[in-house]
C-alpha cells in the first residue's frame, strides 16, 4: 500500500526564506497557478499554522492538518496529531480518490520533519533575497537530482524572477 508518492511543494528565496508573519513574503501569481495545477485532486498535508494562513479550504483536494491541539477541528478537513498519522490518512485518501501522490504543502516545521522521507520536491526558487522568519532546510545535493526546470521573469503579477524546479530523490543512483 506504499505506492503513493510523497512530495513536498515549496517556494523558497535564494536565502531559504519561505514565510514571514505567517504569510508569504511575495506575490507570485504564476506560482499560485502552478501550486493549483500540481496539487489538484491530491491529498494535501499541512501544519496548523499553514492551514490558518490559507484563505480557506482549497477546493478539490482532501486536507490533512497536523496539530498537537486535541480540540482543533475544521469542517471538511482531517485533523491529525502526528506526521505519521497524516501520512496514513493521506494514503487512505489517495487510494479512495485514485491519486498517485500526496503533497506536503508546509510550513517550515512540517518540511523539516518530512524531508528525509520525501520522494519528490516541487521547488519554486524565488530569485531574490528577502527578510523572513520561516526557512526551508538546505538540501544535500547528494540526495537530489533535478528532473526539470522552467524559468519565469518577473512581471506585473509576479514580484520576482522565479524557476519551477522538480527534484527527485536519488536512490542508488536512480530515482
Ligand atoms: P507550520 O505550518 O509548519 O505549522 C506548525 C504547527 O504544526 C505547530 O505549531 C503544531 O500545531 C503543528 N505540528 C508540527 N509538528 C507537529 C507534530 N509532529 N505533531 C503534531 N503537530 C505538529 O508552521 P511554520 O511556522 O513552521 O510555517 C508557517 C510559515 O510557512 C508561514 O509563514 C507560511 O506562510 C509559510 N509557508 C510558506 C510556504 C512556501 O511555499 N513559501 C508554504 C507553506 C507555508 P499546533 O501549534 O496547533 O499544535
Amino acid at each position: 500500500m506504499s505506492s503513493i508518492l510523497l512530495s513536498a511543494m515549496v517556494a523558497v528565496s535564494e536565502n531559504q526564506v519561505i514565510g514571514v508573519d505567517n504569510g508569504l513574503p511575495w506575490r507570485l501569481s504564476n506560482d499560485l497557478q502552478w501550486f493549483k495545477k500540481v496539487t489538484m485532486g491530491k491529498p494535501i498535508i499541512m501544519g496548523r499554522k499553514t492551514f490558518q494562513s490559507l484563505p480557506g479550504m482549497l477546493p478539490g483536494r482532501p486536507h490533512i492538518v497536523i496539530t498537537r491541539d486535541l480540540d482543533f477541528s475544521v469542517k471538511g478537513a482531517d485533523i491529525v496529531h502526528s506526521l505519521e498519522d497524516a501520512l496514513s490518512v493521506g494514503r487512505d485518501a489517495a487510494h479512495r480518490t485514485g491519486a498517485r501522490e500526496m503533497v506536503i504543502i508546509g510550513g517550515a516545521e512540517i518540511y523539516r520533519q518530512a524531508l528525509e522521507i520525501l520522494d519528490m520536491i516541487y521547488l519554486t526558487r524565488v530569485h531574490a533575497t528577502v527578510t523572513g522568519d520561516s526557512f526551508f532546510p538546505a538540501l544535500d545535493p547528494r540526495d537530489w537530482t533535478e528532473l526539470s526546470r522552467e524559468f519565469h521573469e518577473k512581471s506585473e503579477k509576479n514580484m520576482f524572477d522565479h524557476s519551477f524546479i522538480r527534484l527527485g530523490r536519488k536512490r542508488g543512483g536512480k530515482i
